[in-house]
């Protein structure tokens, strides 16, 4: 079974996936396995994974789609590397049952494909594998990843390196870019059988008069908490293009992201964005001018007026997520007018002080450890101030539930990449994917993995797809 069919011929192309040389599995999510209920062999799972079997018989089909890239408009985009291969019911949190599209990511050329190879390759696999599981872990929404699969098949970048696929799986991969390919068409008609669809299937509860502005309220409230959640973990998307923004409010297409360690907000990880357009601190705003542009491919549906006032929520509800969450991370559980100002300024001095965000944030909890520190003994006799009007006995544990101990940093998924790549080593992926994927325990012993970047790592380059 596979929904996205149902929409026809205008919204995908059936393709043939390519198989991969000597794969095999390197790594596969042991709980989203069973939450999918699935029931079959790795080496099942691996002819999957790799496209040399079908799931459930079902055609690999690529979907079609539009994009503002880099602020420009791409008329036609679509799944150039990716394919659905198929749907499972799962059984998630509160053993709500929903339906999940399985995604190949790396399995052969599609008519979408621009030249391109339509491979991907380990180093970004991993990137994205281990991500995935991070993201989870931080109670971030994202698409899942369920198997990691690695082989011998060549694929020619600026050096020679070994094809990988992942398998995603997400309730939908549809994008922003899916409504803006048929509005810049004048296709209309197609506008509304997508928009009917993603209702149908995906937000049922909003089915009624005025179905379509709700619709645009709830992925603006989605993306709204997604950003936010980004905000307050540090993580840098690196790439908003608005074919890489999720109907659902899903982290996707991990590329050149980057967890932020030194703090400093105008972080900027793809070292292809030469101007900042998606730095650290420019993705709320992005995310505001990537809703503007769904909400113009929406608009044959919804007027002028309803859509001025649904943006206009976005601010508002990103604002709140943020500030709750933070005010979770410093364990203040009532609202007092000075708390902004205090968050604040702490983090001006991780910023003039160059500290490590993460580290900085999980060490709160700890404040002879803090003291230590003469760049924050003013600060912290203002914050030991404020502590005296929390009642709460359990602030420790409260802060230990929001702040992480564990982030994907750059070098630590360099040197899983690495042991993989150099000695065909596996042990650092699954270590890494572990300790992401319950970030917020203590996992006494990995103290290794909460280190700053060492030297070697300090000047690591990613940048956009590989
Ligand atoms: P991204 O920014 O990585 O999401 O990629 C932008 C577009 O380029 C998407 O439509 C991808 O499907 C396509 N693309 C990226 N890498 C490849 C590749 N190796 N082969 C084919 N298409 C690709
Ligand atoms: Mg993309």
């Amino acid at each position: 079974m596979l929904d996205f069919l149902k929409l026809g011929k205008d919204f995908s192309t059936p393709i043939k996936t390519k198989s991969l040389d000597k794969a095999f599995l390197i790594h596969k999510n042991s709980q989203l396995y069973s939450e999918l209920g699935l029931s079959l062999s790795d080496d099942q799972l691996l002819k999957i994974t790799t496209g040399e079997n079908k799931f459930e018989q079902i055609t690999p089909i690529a979907s079609i789609y539009a994009g503002h890239q880099f602020g420009y408009f791409n008329p036609q985009l679509g799944d150039g590397r990716s394919c659905l291969i198929g749907q499972v019911q799962s059984s998630g949190i509160n053993r709500q049952i929903e339906s999940q599209e399985l995604s190949l990511k790396g399995a052969g050329s599609t008519p979408y494909s621009r030249h391109a190879d339509g491979r991907a390759v380990l180093r970004s696999s991993i990137r994205e594998y281990l991500c995935s599981a991070a993201m989870q872990g931080l109670n971030i929404g994202t698409t899942k990843a369920l198997t990691l699969v690695g082989s011998s098949t060549e694929v020619h970048r600026e050096l020679l390196e070994t094809a990988a696929i992942v398998m995603r799986v997400a309730p939908t991969h549809i994008r922003f870019g899916h409504f803006e390919l048929f509005a810049s068409r004048g296709q209309v008609a197609q506008v509304k059988k997508l928009a009917d669809f993603v209702i149908e299937h995906h937000f049922p509860a909003l089915q009624g008069s005025k179905m379509y502005a709700d619709l645009l309220l709830e992925i603006v409230r989605r993306t709204a908490i997604m950003i936010a959640s980004w905000q307050a973990q540090g993580f840098a998307h690196g790439v908003m293009n608005t074919d890489n923004m999720s109907i659902l409010g899903l982290t996707i297409d991990y590329g050149p992201f980057g967890f932020m360690e030194k703090y400093n907000p105008q972080f900027v990880c793809n070292q292809s964005d030469h101007e900042g357009r998606y730095g650290f601190d420019q993705q709320p705003s992005i995310g505001l001018w990537n809703l503007t542009r769904l909400a113009e491919a929406l608009s044959s549906l919804i007027d002028a007026k309803t859509i001025k006032a649904i943006l206009q929520t976005y601010e508002q509800q990103l604002v709140k997520t943020y500030s709750d969450l933070m005010r979770q991370k410093f364990g203040l559980t009532q609202q007092h007018d000075g708390d902004h100002q205090l968050i604040n300024q702490f983090l001006d001095l991780l910023r003039i002080y160059k500290k490590d965000y993460t580290n900085s944030l999980r060490n709160l909890t700890d404040l002879d450890l803090l003291s230590t520190d003469v760049n924050f003994s003013s600060w912290l006799s203002l914050y030991d101030k404020r502590l005296d009007d929390e009642k709460v006995d359990d602030r420790a544990e409260l802060m230990n539930s929001v702040n992480p101990k564990f982030i994907l940093r750059n070098y630590l998924a360099e040197e899983a990449i690495r042991e993989a790549e150099d000695k065909k080593s596996y042990e650092k992926i699954s270590d890494l994917f572990d300790l992401l994927s319950n970030p917020f325990e203590e996992h006494t012993g990995s103290e290794d993995y909460t280190q700053e970047a060492p030297k070697w790592a300090q000047g690591l380059n990613v940048s956009c797809s590989s």
